[in-house]
């Protein structure tokens, strides 16, 4: 079966009910493209749980709050396609803006408590309103049977497990592991914006948080909490915009270890790229 690319709505609903009347399921991979081996993760898992693997390509323009972020943002249609393609991905729904929004529509509100406004929340004012409003339009769109997301964007994967039960979509949303370089610096798309000497400063940012992973729960909190901090702060040429621990989630910040699981994530600038990482402390 190859590679099918839908522009519209009523395409991407018609072909999935096309297929679900047929008894398959459909797992489905959303994406803003320039799609590296940690998209082909989430790919690989969907064909692995499911009959049928729909792709989207959309930069979502609401949740970028940074015009410029937006602008560079890299798009690399050909080979995306020619990934998805080698993935034996089936389809794959690449709306224009207008289809997924009418002009001058604003996004619409979600609070979730610490976890919509904190970290993330907080620093990139709009961005997960951006986020939920185009993952709820999708998941109207495609109305998969799953639906795949990386840990790498944990608190967006938390907010959207709580958005697809509050809004009831019959829908399992599956977290998948972060892909990381062998230098350990988690893939991202704003990867390939780094040069050369920028790449040890941006891997600093993950053997801080796996050296945190390594040592777990021997310390309290705010002892791994503080460590972590000063390895960064320490970095040259890295801005950390945060780095916190919390209750993976409540996004509450922890004094004790829960019996949940907590999450160490950071935010870090290096030059004007904004990367994020984050380890969970099991
Ligand atoms: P994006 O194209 O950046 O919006 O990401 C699309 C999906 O891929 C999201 O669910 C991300 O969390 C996931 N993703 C991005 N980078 C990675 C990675 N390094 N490992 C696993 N999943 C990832």
């Amino acid at each position: 079966m190859s590679l099918a690319v839908f522009e519209h709505i009523s395409q991407v609903d018609s072909w999935v009910n096309s297929q679900q009347q047929l008894g398959l399921t459909i797992g489905f991979v959303p994406t803003m493209g320039a799609l590296h081996a940690g998209h082909a993760s989430l790919l690989e898992l969907a064909s692995q749980q499911c009959d049928r693997v729909v792709a989207s390509i959309f930069v979502n323009p609401t949740q970028f709050n940074n015009a410029e972020d937006l602008l560079k943002y890299p798009r690399t249609l050909d080979a995306d396609l020619a990934l998805l393609e080698a993935s034996g991905c089936h389809a794959v729904f690449c709306p224009e803006i207008g289809e997924m929004y009418a002009p001058e529509e604003h996004t619409s509100q979600w609070n979730y408590g610490p976890l919509s406004h904190s970290l993330e929340g907080f620093y990139r004012p709009g961005h997960f309103n951006g986020v939920l409003t185009i993952v709820k339009k999708l998941f109207e769109a495609v109305h998969p049977n799953k639906a795949f997301f990386g840990e790498k964007d944990f608190q967006q994967l938390m907010l959207i497990k709580r958005m697809a039960l509050e809004e009831k979509f019959p829908i399992d949303i599956i977290a998948a592991p972060t892909i990381r370089e062998s230098s350990g610096l988690a893939m991202s798309s704003r990867n390939r914006r780094l040069t050369p000497s920028d790449l040890p400063v941006a891997i600093s940012i993950s053997k801080a948080l796996l050296e945190a992973a390594d040592a777990g729960r021997t310390n309290t909190p705010g002892q791994l909490l503080h460590q972590t901090r000063v390895k960064l702060e320490s970095v040259e040429n890295l801005k950390v915009e945060y780095c916190a621990l919390v209750n993976a989630r409540t996004f509450e910040p922890i004094e004790d270890w829960p019996s949940e699981r907590a999450v160490l994530l950071v935010a870090a600038f290096v030059g004007e790229i904004r990367l994020i990482d984050n380890v969970v402390i099991p």
